[in-house]
């Protein structure tokens, strides 16, 4: 595994548009493992392959509480409801700003084995899914502005933190890689309390952690640490 370069806006690459993958081979899932040490590393919630310079359909995603996870081919079959959510995104450190995402996706891809497997998800892990679709067509946050006003420098003002508690579902339906029919084999429902941006943090750091302040006790913070 190996924690790589973060490809920053405006780098032409975060425009273009990601090829499909064919084959889910060991190149791919090499990407796939490093892509997920690079989102922890820097402490994302999401991470798109054209983000380390791989034009191809490939995400990572970990939101709170959750194991990391790929989605390879990935595709929204359905999005519903509407709101308005603060984001940022690794490849525009240090800025956040206002846009309007889903409340619920329905999404399919192919897992590392090449299986299919299906999803519903919904608030934040919604929010990162969409996030991280749109940078395989070339979209980044920016282009989702409620209003350029919106857009801030995290942390410029300390006196008005931003405080966002979401909670969300997973449905995740696995598929054997030959089989034609899902299989429910997981449900998961958690809440979680995410982090205060205050005036010292990058956007990385204030991106989606658990606060500290969290008072449910099954809530702590994130162990970020890997081999
Ligand atoms: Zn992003």
């Amino acid at each position: 595994m190996a924690i790589l370069p973060i490809r920053v806006f405006p780098d032409p690459i975060l425009r273009q548009k990601a090829r499909p993958v064919k084959r889910v081979d060991d190149a791919v899932r090499r990407l796939v493992s490093d892509m997920i040490e690079t989102m922890q590393s820097a402490r994302g919630v999401g991470l798109a392959a054209p983000q380390v310079g791989e034009l191809r359909q490939v995400i990572t995603i970990q939101v709170p509480e959750q194991d990391a996870f790929a989605m390879i081919n990935p595709e929204i079959t359905r999005r519903d409801g509407s709101r308005e959510v603060t984001e940022g995104c690794l490849s525009v450190p240090g800025y956040s700003g206002l846009v309007t995402r889903s409340i619920h996706i329905n999404a399919r891809a192919l897992d590392e084995n090449g299986g299919r497997f299906k999803l519903t998800a919904e608030e934040l892990l919604a929010q990162a899914i969409e996030h991280e679709v749109d940078h395989l067509s070339g979209i980044v946050f920016l282009d989702h502005l409620i209003a350029h006003e919106e857009l801030h420098k995290v942390g410029t003002s300390p006196d008005e933190p931003h405080w966002h508690d979401v909670g969300y579902t997973v449905y995740a339906q696995h598929a054997p890689t030959l089989a034609r029919d899902f299989e429910l084999v997981e449900v998961m429902n958690t809440v979680a309390r995410l982090s205060r941006l205050n005036a010292e943090s990058s956007l990385s750091e204030a991106s989606y952690d658990l606060a500290d302040g969290a008072h449910e006790s099954d809530l702590h913070s994130h162990d970020h640490s890997h081999s």
